[in-house]
């Protein structure tokens, strides 16, 4: 099911290429989207704030965030953060759910698509993000796939908000409204969850393969300058897996970092607090509700990671 639903929002997002479906609030929506869905969604709230805990925050505003999270096509914030949890516990050796050491293409996109029973099971996602399941909210998002329903919702208010302008606006037509519609899903819901996908994948993949290091971490993990910027923080990598509850992962001055920049923003404004400073963790895993008691193999077969990484 994933690589229908994956392949089928990419050739989706292929429409942008139609003339006819051009508009310039489609090009912004798409621009704000990458920051209000991808950075918020996935960097500060199901990365930072559920899988590390990297600050506190009221719980009205972490389910907030955590819809924007759920509208990205990440899964749920249950799957995410116990994916996430075994990638660090496990980078780039065996049990990694992702490590792009098996092949670049794997660490990017195949492990999406190749559903690994020893992992999507209720007993390893209880061992990795008990936290996470034991909130009502989140274990509703997982029941008759809810969080699949909120990402067809947000598409179709995309399309008819886009439909309504389009119809009753000055120069409306119905033709008009099916035209602006679908151009406000076609680049700000699909093309936008595309680009959020590869920019999260990315971290991942280019991640772990190309750039510099700040810090001598057991696994592969890199600093990339490319994927630091596009990912509004999330590429310093390197660093994060060095300190992985601080909240800041940019730490020199030439490590920009959107995400930490906008939890300092939100911070002014009393919506966060306790945000944890670089270097004060004792483990990476201090204070994380995270019980994984045993290694799963990754998919495809663990040998190949091994002869690769050695
Ligand atoms: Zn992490
Ligand atoms: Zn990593």
């Amino acid at each position: 099911m994933a690589i229908a639903v994956v392949t089928g929002v990419h050739v989706a997002a292929l429409a942008v290429l139609s003339q006819w479906l051009f508009s310039w609030t489609g090009v912004v929506l798409a621009a704000v989207g990458v920051y209000v869905f991808g950075t918020l969604g996935i960097n500060a709230c199901f990365h930072r704030l559920l899988s590390h805990r990297s600050y506190k925050c009221p719980l009205w505003f972490e389910h907030l965030l955590a819809v924007l999270g759920v509208c990205c096509l990440q899964k749920t914030p249950g799957q995410f953060v116990a994916t996430h949890r075994a990638h660090h516990q496990y980078s780039d050796e065996d049990g990694d759910p992702h490590s792009p050491l098996i092949s670049f293409f794997w660490g990017h996109m195949g492990w999406v698509f190749v559903e690994n029973p020893q992992f999507s099971n209720a007993a390893t996602y209880d061992n990795y993000a008990r936290d996470i399941f034991r909130d009502p909210f989140y274990l509703r998002l997982e029941r008759n796939v809810l969080w699949l329903w909120l990402y067809v919702t947000q598409a179709v208010l995309f399309y008819l908000v886009g439909f309504g302008i389009g119809w009753l606006g000055p120069e409306g037509s119905l033709t008009a409204g099916v035209q602006f519609g679908l151009s406000l899903l076609v680049w700000g819901v699909f093309l936008r969850t595309v680009l959020v996908w590869h920019i999260t994948w990315s971290v991942n993949s280019i991640g772990h393969v190309w750039g510099y290091r700040n810090y001598e971490t057991r696994d592969q993990s890199r600093n990339s300058l490319l994927i630091g910027l596009i990912s509004n923080g999330d590429g310093w990598h390197n660093n994060h897996h060095a300190d992985q509850r601080a909240a800041a992962h940019g730490h020199k001055w030439w490590e920009p970092d959107v995400t930490y920049l906008t939890l300092m923003g939100l911070q002014l404004c009393g919506l966060v607090w306790d945000l944890v400073p670089v270097g004060t963790s004792q483990s990476p895993h201090e204070n994380l509700p995270m019980k994984p008691t045993k290694q799963i193999p990754s998919r495809p077969p663990s040998e190949t990671l091994r002869k690769k990484a050695g």
